[in-house]
């Protein structure tokens, strides 16, 4: 079931009492409408009634598509600095929902799912896109790191993302972003063969793929950030 409940908000621009229905969970398979919404990014963007600029609440929901075997926590963009505490809570939520404290037939349904913890709607986004397109999203993490090594420069630093925007037979493009304002920066097409030749070949990747094995936050980001923190709290 896919569940909305009503918060009240003040305009950005106009300072105006505004209500609007927030997202708490999409089911996918029953409002594919939703998924279209998140994909064409106008997913929970309202116009202020009074002045009508229109502002985005940030994600904060659960989303299932069992058809596409789907499960992801949408966190919002801020709350990336905490990703272990939000693993925790996803594991959590996900065990209650779908997985060893749930009914048997949601189990069932669980057992088949790929959960995933994201931060900010471009990152919940792009998961969708490269399910949508059957690439593997640690796959796609490792062609980005690849990406930051062979670009003789490139606008990584913290609150910015590199972001898979669209892909087709032939190409994948993908759109550095600010995190907070989600605007593009700068956009690189790479060919499919260079997503291929990672996904045929894993071998060299072993040690950096190891970093995605198990976890929900599938992110390079975690590899730029708290990983003291991540091995003091795993010992
Ligand atoms: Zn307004």
């Amino acid at each position: 079931m896919s569940l909305f409940h009503p918060i009240n908000l003040v305009c950005p621009n106009c300072q105006a009492a505004v209500q609007m229905d927030a997202v708490g969970s999409v089911n996918a398979d029953r409002r594919p409408d939703l998924r279209e919404a998140i994909m064409d990014d106008s997913f929970q963007d309202v116009p202020c009634p009074s002045c009508e600029e229109s502002f985005r609440l940030q994600p904060q929901f659960n989303y299932l598509d069992a058809g596409r075997r789907q499960w992801i926590a949408a966190f919002p963009a801020a709350r990336l600095p905490d990703y272990i505490e939000a693993e925790h809570e996803v594991a959590a939520i996900f065990a209650d929902s779908y997985g060893e404290n749930a009914p048997e037939a949601a189990r069932a349904v669980g057992d088949d799912l790929d959960v995933r913890l994201t931060f900010g709607w471009p990152a919940v986004r792009e998961k969708l896109l490269a399910r949508e397109h059957d690439l593997d999203d640690v796959v796609l993490e490792l062609l980005k790191l690849d990406l930051l090594r062979r670009l003789p420069s490139s606008p990584m630093a913290v609150g910015i993302e590199l972001r898979l925007m669209l892909a087709s037979d032939a190409f994948l493009t993908f759109v550095w972003m600010n995190s907070a304002t989600e605007g593009a920066i700068e956009e690189i097409s790479v060919p499919i063969e260079h997503y291929a030749a990672i996904a045929d070949n894993l071998t060299p990747w072993e040690k950096l793929r190891s970093r995605f094995a198990n976890k929900t936050f599938v992110d390079m980001q975690r590899l730029y950030m708290g990983e003291a923190e991540e091995s003091a709290i795993a010992s």
